[in-house]
């Protein structure tokens, strides 16, 4: 069992889908649990489980997108929790379309919430975790940012990002007792794949070897295991959590 008591995890997108689970999946570890959404009220449900585990929960509204309010947010919540030791970076949003239709608000929008805000919360925290000596930084890019997908130009380009940016972090931050990773999650049921058509799942299902899709908790099993101290040895890699889709 892994043991995270007394660590401070901060997760953004915590709110609900992937985030949430893994905010449950380290509450349950024995984290405390500073969650981060967009609106402050979106981490409510969040919060329940987490106290619910009889962990502490703190609720903080940020578009991870903005430098101010990335810097403010950690401000709070190192003043809040006393120290961060594990950065989920899960807020993410997709908006696909074909390249020839896709406009420039849309590739802004994607690479600004899913990289920059990436960028933005792990320079914030690097700080303190140099300080600490000590950190774990888990970022959640996908698998189309391995293989890319046709409608996902500005999702694949800004997954492929993270990884790109989890590596660099990585080979920065290793002196200093930090490890940097990326999950890259296949198809998971949650809203961001709720929108697919019947037609669309069955031809996914076909490209999965074990056969369904995955699960939030799948992608939170991954997480605790970066962040436990079983994975100290761990940096600069990409876990796949996509039941053998992508090998
Ligand atoms: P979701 O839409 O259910 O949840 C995303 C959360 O992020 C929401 O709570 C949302 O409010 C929050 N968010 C969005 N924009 C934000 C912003 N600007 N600032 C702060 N918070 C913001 O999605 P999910 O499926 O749980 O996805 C979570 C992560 O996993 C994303 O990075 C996504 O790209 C990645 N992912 C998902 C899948 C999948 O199949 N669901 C696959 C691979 C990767």
């Amino acid at each position: 069992m892994s043991n995270l008591n007394n660590q401070i995890a901060l997760v953004t997108g915590a709110g609900r889908g992937i985030g949430q689970a893994i905010a449950s999946k380290l509450a349950g570890a024995g984290a405390d649990i500073a969650a981060v959404d967009l609106k402050v009220e979106f981490c409510a449900e969040t919060c329940e489980k987490v106290r619910a585990l009889g962990r502490r929960a703190w609720a903080y509204g940020a578009d991870v997108s903005k430098a101010a309010a990335v810097d403010e947010t950690v401000e709070k919540v190192l003043a809040d929790c006393g120290r961060v030791d594990i950065l989920v970076n899960n807020a993410g949003i997709t908006k696909d379309t074909l390249l020839m239709r896709m406009s420039e608000a849309d590739w802004d929008a994607v690479l600004s919430i899913n990289l920059k805000g990436t960028f933005l919360f792990t320079k914030a925290l690097t700080r303190s975790f140099v300080k600490q000596r000590s950190g774990r930084i888990i970022n959640i890019a996908s698998v189309i940012g391995l293989v890319g997908n046709a409608g996902q130009c500005n999702y694949a380009a800004s997954k492929a990002g993270v990884i790109g940016l989890t590596k660099s972090v990585a080979r920065e931050l290793a002196s200093r007792g930090i490890t940097c990773n990326a999950i890259a999650p296949g198809f998971i049921e949650t809203s961001m794949t709720a929108v697919l058509g019947d037609d669309v799942r069955q031809k996914l299902l076909a490209q999965i070897p074990l056969g369904r899709l995955g699960s939030p908790d799948d992608v939170a099993n991954a997480a605790l295991f970066l962040a436990s101290d079983q994975a100290a040895y761990i940096t600069g890699q990409v876990l796949t959590v996509d039941g053998g889709m992508v090998m």
